[in-house]
């Protein structure tokens, strides 16, 4: 079947998609992350392994699309920790193997990060840190390549998805020959971004193995020199010496110019654009950086020794600009080096991420020349476009279950006559019920952190309930430590589990309570029996769209004398549309008797399904159909019962 591939366009009844051709030297278009799976296949990659996470998601779903095709092994971990761990398992074996995740994923797997860099995997191992800047989807913007110091492992910055599949199919070799693991570092524009990519040819290589005698603990003992830190430092040399190698780094100039500008990564692109844009080819050098640690000493010496001037072009944290500084004071000392850390200027940003314009604004300055300005649509073309668009918030999606959990929580503490609560969120679509109108939150900090941090909470505010509100996924991925430290040391918190059967917020990725893999079909984790088998004393499962209950068993579990647990459980709403659109089937929406509505509003106000739409001339709420699901909430909330589905009369 393999070798068919490359004249057939069809595998198991169904078309294969561009990325998985066996076609080389095709043209394809192809956004970043199906790039980087694209490179894994022509890399020889056999095992990946990880847990989803925006921008990085598609690597994994990509990898699993064409897994059984070319005989790869493809998961969805618990968590990012786990799914490093399966990968180092399997690059210890001799394996290549790859996991990927966003930049927060990565703290999770720096533990694992930090002892595999001591064992000398013989398999060729990647690790892909999708940072985030200016947090398109993310709690912070943290600069992973610090990640990658720390580790001593190579960081490698992709400028376009073509550069992030050739560097991906390169880097196994990379890290085999140093035996080390190889962080690749696309940032979301990179991920997300689409561009021409030419197929390379497909490296079937299939590896069994064991862990070699040169690191098994059966002949060596953990602490032996191969394993040591030293061992660790003493291939930095051969590290730099490919990075002065490899055909992502070069220098656009001939020598002459007094100006340079050294773009890493992404940035290079702006800080290209921008010299063309701004008339300094020929005036400016320019250096395009893809090795950002190590920097290849050579290649950036013979870019600075002429320099007068330098400007640094990076996203988030100085970290090269820090490098260059050091190796500036050696070869070019009075040499005048420009971006983040030059307190008078601060030409580039230290937060966000650049753009053409602020690269543009940046280079006229250090050159001197006059800021040129760039088009931007006519007026009334953007008058027309903001005119089509209506201004909302964050919000969940209409019939959300995770709004009528949070609704039924705070009808709950009303009933009970309580103002005074602590609620602390998680990572995922239900933090949005810190948002108005139910505002049921005070904190939150990453995944799994809500079941531990309100035990610290709970502990200091005494006397008032304290909610730690979580998802299933990131229940499963973080927060059953942290259950089963509140059960060991009684600590009087209530744990609300929403569960919607899916990893919604990354795009709807299984995991373990869904039942299904990556590829096929698993194991389904229970989570109700997790809880309890944990030692929960309280556990009640309700269905958020039942108000009345939901909001009997939430009053249960406040009044409860010790850690309490509710799951709320029923489908994500935008899966419940996905599934009922694959059979064929509509929800049917609600509508609102307007004879019977008052426009007391009392549905909007107290629940803000973003299907209610309050019609100010006739003091009426009515139901968008477009949007609506038929869940059935609002008719229960709505004092006058004015709300019902659409066929009854
Ligand atoms: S039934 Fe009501 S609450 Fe449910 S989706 Fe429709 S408008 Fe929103
Ligand atoms: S709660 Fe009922 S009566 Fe009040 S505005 Fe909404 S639909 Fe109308």
């Amino acid at each position: 079947m393999h070798q068919a591939l490359g004249r057939i366009t069809m595998y198991a009844g169904k078309r294969i998609p561009p990325y998985a051709l066996d076609k080389p030297g095709e043209r394809v278009l192809l956004h970043g992350n199906q790039a980087i799976a694209r490179g894994f296949l022509e890399g020889g990659g056999q095992v990946a392994s990880t847990y989803p996470g925006t921008p990085a998601s598609e690597i994994l779903e990509t990898i699993a699309d064409f897994a059984e095709m070319y005989d790869i092994y493809a998961e969805w971990a618990a968590n990012e920790m786990v799914g490093f761990e399966v990968a180092a398992g399997a690059a210890l074996c001799g394996a290549r193997a790859m996991s990927s995740m966003k930049h927060i994923g990565v703290n999770w797997a720096m533990d694992p990060l930090m002892h595999l860099i001591l064992r000398s995997p013989p398999g060729g191992f990647i690790l892909v840190s999708g940072d985030d800047p200016s947090q398109h989807s993310s709690a912070n913007e943290q600069d992973n390549r610090y990640i990658a110091r720390i580790a001593c492992i190579p960081c490698y910055e992709p400028s376009s998805p073509a550069e992030a599949k050739e560097m991906t199919a390169k880097l196994f070799e990379v890290s085999e020959s140093i035996r080390l693991p190889v962080m690749l570092r696309p940032t979301t524009r990179v991920c997300h971004a689409r561009s021409d990519v030419v197929l390379g040819p497909i490296n079937r290589e299939r590896r069994t193995g064991r862990v070699p005698a040169d690191i098994n603990f059966k002949n060596v003992s953990w602490n032996a020199p191969v394993l040591s830190h030293k061992h660790l430092h003493d291939k930095e040399a051969k590290t730099k010496e490919i990075a002065e190698t490899v055909p992502w780094n070069w220098i656009e100039g001939d020598g002459s110019e007094r100006l340079g500008v050294l773009g890493s990564g992404l940035s290079y692109n702006y800080a290209k654009e921008a010299i063309n844009k701004l008339g300094l080819s020929g005036r400016v050098s320019l250096m395009k950086l893809a090795t950002t640690y190590p920097v290849p000493d050579k290649m950036l010496t013979k870019f600075m020794s002429g320099l007068e001037k330098l400007l640094v072009v990076e996203e988030l944290e100085p970290f090269v600009e820090l490098y260059v500084r050091a190796l500036a004071k050696e070869v070019n000392p009075k040499l005048s080096i420009y971006g983040k850390m030059d307190f008078n200027t601060k030409m580039i940003p230290r937060e966000e991420e650049l753009n053409t314009a602020i690269v543009a604004n940046a280079v006229a300055d250090f050159a001197g020349v006059p800021r040129i300005t760039f088009p931007s649509a006519p007026e009334e073309v953007r008058a027309y476009v903001k005119g089509m668009l209506t201004p909302r918030g964050l919000d969940m999606c209409a019939g959300c279950p995770h709004r009528a959990t949070g609704y039924a929580l705070k009808t709950a503490l009303r009933k009970l006559g309580i103002r005074d609560f602590i609620g602390v969120g998680d990572i995922g679509c239900y933090g949005m019920v810190g948002n108005p109108p139910l505002q049921l939150l005070d904190t939150e900090l990453c995944m799994g952190a809500s079941i531990g941090t309100s035990q610290g909470c709970a502990r200091v505010a005494k006397g008032v309930p304290v909610f730690g509100i979580i998802g299933d996924s990131t229940f499963l991925h973080a927060g059953i430590p942290g259950l089963v430290s509140a059960i060991w040391n009684n600590n009087n918190v209530k744990f609300v589990i929403c569960d919607n059967e899916a990893t919604a917020m990354t795009g709807f990725q299984p995991h373990p309570g869904t039942g299904r893999t990556a590829m096929g079909r698993g194991t389904k984790v229970d989570i109700e029996s997790v809880v309890r088998g944990v030692g929960v004393k309280f556990v009640e499962v309700i269905d958020p769209y039942d108000v009345s209950r939901s909001v009997d068993v939430f009053m249960k579990a406040i009044q409860f004398d010790g850690p309490a647990c509710v799951i709320s459980k029923r489908i994500c709403a935008s899966e419940a549309v996905r599934l009922a659109r694959r059979a064929g089937k509509t929800l049917p929406p609600h509508k609102v008797h307007l004879e019977k509505c008052t426009g007391c509003r009392a549905c909007i106000n107290l629940f803000g399904c973003p299907a209610l739409v309050y019609y100010k001339d006739e003091n009426k709420v009515k139901i968008d159909n477009t949007l609506c699901i038929g869940c059935g909430v609002c008719g229960q909330i709505c004092p006058y019962e004015a709300i019902s589905p659409s066929e009854v009369a």
